[in-house]
């Protein structure tokens, strides 16, 4: 996210949000710009906790319905794991995700050369291949 003009990106949600007719509250624009400061792909339980002392309205509930509002609209990529609980992507530009497999921390890192994958699996199958998900595991710095 560093790369990111925050007060321009956090700009243009809104505008993309108010383009499909939600009402702006100050709870949605509190986890709209949780989502866009944070580098950690939080749960919505983490955005709960971290909001929730400013925010006396913000509920669980409230959390969960923007994070589904905002995937909707395309603003966040939800990261699916199994069981374990999902965790949040506010950046939607290609990138892939390396996991430490002690604490959970999640990094980013771009690999445009992965992109030919798709062409060759389309080229190979004969599928229309429109995505892939690539996750690498390993230990953070703090961790090892
Ligand atoms: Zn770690
Ligand atoms: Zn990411």
């Amino acid at each position: 996210m560093a790369i990111l003009d925050y007060d321009e990106t956090f700009q243009e949600s809104i505008e993309k949000l108010k383009a499909t007719g939600v009402r702006i509250t100050p709870q949605r624009k509190a986890v709209l710009e949780y989502l866009i400061h944070t580098e950690t792909h939080p749960t919505a339980d983490e955005i709960f906790k971290a909001l929730s002392h400013n925010h006396k309205n913000m509920s669980v509930a409230t959390v969960y319905n923007n994070l589904k509002l905002f995937k909707d609209t395309g603003l966040v990529t939800e990261l699916t794991y199994g069981d374990a609980s999902s965790r949040f992507d506010f950046k939607t530009t290609p990138h892939y995700h390396v996991i430490c497999k002690d604490c959970g921390k999640i990094m980013d890192f771009q690999y445009p050369a992965l992109e030919e994958v798709e062409e060759l699996a389309s080229l190979l199958t004969g599928m229309d291949v429109d995505g892939h998900r690539l996750e690498l595991y390993g230990r953070c710095h703090s961790c090892k």
